[in-house]
């Protein structure tokens, strides 16, 4: 009796061992997450959507963490020293965004232009986009000639009526970014994915504690 009791929590353990990991695929249990530490780095947590602050009037996140996978996060520390150098500030919008968190923002905006339908998932929902702007030594956001998340066509990268300080800005960010193993996106000058793209969609979310 005895015996049969410890075969089957054997095989329950043989079991549960196997069937996890035939429904995680290797990728995914190979990258693993880090979070930026916005202290110890000296870079600008602006987390928009743990806030009212932005174009929803919602808050989203329970709270400001940012979260990556390592070697996103890796590439972004990398940003950080080339932007030290140029003597500017990475102030930091978003990161990885929870694919629930994606579905609430859709319910709510309701508008494919301006929130990936969640379906298709965004790099943001891989933990590998970053979504960021540049401070000066004085505290000031550079001038990028439009705010995070203005869905006009000012945002484009290249929109037509920037000044010439918002394009040096703009250009200076692209190039911080590139440089560290980002891609631009044209369509939102704040926007960065990162160049490897076999990250599955999450909906890990962190602790607030
Ligand atoms: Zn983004």
């Amino acid at each position: 009796m005895k015996f049969n009791y410890v075969l089957i929590l054997f095989f329950l353990f043989f079991f549960n061992t196997f069937s996890a990991q035939t429904k995680v695929s290797p990728e995914y249990i190979a990258v693993e997450w880090s979070e930026i530490q916005f202290d110890s780095l000296a870079i600008v947590n602006r987390m928009a959507y743990a806030d009212t602050a932005n174009f929803m009037h919602e808050k989203i996140y329970p709270c400001a963490r940012c979260y990556l996978r390592q070697e996103v996060a890796e590439a972004l520390l990398e940003a950080n020293e080339i932007a030290k150098d140029k003597g500017v500030t990475l102030v930091i919008y978003d990161c990885y965004r929870p694919y629930s968190y994606q579905f609430k923002m859709y319910e709510i905006v309701n508008n494919p232009t301006y929130v990936a339908k969640p379906g298709k998932g965004s790099n943001h929902n891989r933990g590998a986009a970053i979504d960021l702007s540049l401070m000066d030594e004085n505290g000031q956001l550079l001038d990028m000639g439009g705010a995070f998340d203005d869905f006009s066509a000012i945002s484009n990268y290249a929109a037509e009526g920037l000044s010439k300080e918002a394009r040096k800005n703009r250009r200076l960010l692209r190039r911080i970014m590139t440089r560290a193993g980002f891609k631009p996106y044209d369509g939102e000058w704040w926007h960065f994915d990162y160049k490897q793209k076999r990250y599955e969609t999450s909906d890990f979310r962190w602790d607030c504690l």
